[in-house]
Parts: structure tokens; sequence; C-alpha cells
């Protein structure tokens, strides 16, 4: 049974394979240096750990439901491969009437602010 344990491997192992040159891409596009780009990483998954075992103590949810909602949310797209596209769908923006990606905070045309999605962020 896939675990709490094999998400910690997962994610442990993912950041490790930021190779230097991915770490140095991250760090010019968003403005971080690279060092600081990781500790975020590092420091989100130790909030999403938090929030899952307090979830899983509260609420009586078990690593298989946990498992079973990653699947669902990574099919989203269409295709299970760990990544989730709907943050790359054309939509278009309700103040200019451009297309855009569905992730994005502001529009890229006007730059009118998004706020209609929680996970939105910044690219
Ligand atoms: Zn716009």
């Amino acid at each position: 049974m896939a675990g709490i344990g094999q998400h910690i491997e997962y994610a442990q192992n993912y950041i490790a394979q930021i190779d230097s040159q991915q770490a140095r891409n991250m760090a010019q596009e968003s403005g971080l240096s690279a060092e600081k780009a990781n500790r975020n990483v590092e420091r989100l998954y130790m909030v999403v750990q938090a929030m899952w075992e307090l979830l899983a103590e509260k609420t009586g949810l078990t690593h298989a439901d946990l498992d079973a909602k990653i699947k669902e949310i990574d099919l989203r797209d269409g295709r299970l491969d760990g990544k989730d596209s709907t943050q790359t769908i054309p939509c278009v923006c309700k103040q200019c009437g451009r297309t855009i990606l569905s992730g994005l905070t502001s529009c890229t045309w006007c730059g009118s602010i998004i706020d209609d999605n929680a996970f939105r962020h910044s690219r």
C-alpha cells in the first residue's frame, strides 16, 4: 500500500533530482537564489505534510483516501503523469476578453488580477 512514507520519499527524490541547471533556471525566472528556491520547496513540502497529518488525525482519512485523491487530481487533465496540466489550459480574461493560461494570477495582456481560484500561481 502506498503510504505517507512513499509520498515523503517521492518528494525527497524530487527535490534531490533538481539539478544545478534547473535550479539556476528556476532562480532566474523567479528572481530567487537557487538555495532559496529549494528552501521554499522543502518548506512547502513540510506544510503539506503537516496539513495531511492533522487532517488524517482529526478525520480518520487514510493513506488510501489520499492516494485516490492524488490520482483523481492527476487525471483531471486526462493523463496520469504526476502533473496538473489544467493550470495551462487556455481560458478567456474577463476584463479584456483575450486568451490566457488558466493558472495565471494576472492577465498577460491587460494585467487585471485574476483571483477566482486559490490555486493560481505566478509564472
Ligand atoms: Zn486581460
